[in-house]
This record gives C-alpha cells, sequence and structure tokens, in this order.
C-alpha cells in the first residue's frame, strides 16, 4: 500500500502530493507544472528536477521568470 506525502515545491511554494515516494522520483508540481525530483525522503524534499550545475540549498528561492 501506498503511502501519500506531502512535500513543498521549491518553485512555487506549493504543496505536492507525492504517493509512493523514493528518491530520484519525478513529479509535476500541480500548482506551476515545475518538473521535480524527490531528493530526500525525511523529511521529504523537493528539487528540480532539471537543474544542471547548482547544488540544493534549501532555504533559497530562484524564482525563473516565465513570461507570462
Ligand atoms: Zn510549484
Amino acid at each position: 500500500m501506498e503511502t501519500l506525502e506531502v512535500a513543498k515545491c521549491p518553485v512555487c511554494g506549493g504543496l505536492v502530493e507525492v504517493a509512493g515516494p523514493w528518491v530520484g522520483l519525478e513529479v509535476e508540481c500541480p500548482e506551476c507544472t515545475e518538473i521535480l525530483r524527490v531528493v530526500s525522503l525525511h523529511p521529504l524534499k523537493l528539487y528540480y528536477a532539471f537543474d544542471p550545475d547548482e547544488e540544493p540549498l534549501p532555504e533559497e528561492e530562484h524564482r525563473v521568470p516565465r513570461g507570462e
């Protein structure tokens, strides 16, 4: 049975539900549609799935203008 856990989206700060999370799992944020990857399970943390160089900085928020 899968457990449903909730993590905060690093992009928009919205809550993302992840069913049966495991490190490396990719999920899409329902708020901003950013593709995120599970980087930690305890606590559950998400980070950008596509992040070429930067290391995860838990307290830092990078907001990329999306040109709406
Ligand atoms: Zn988001």
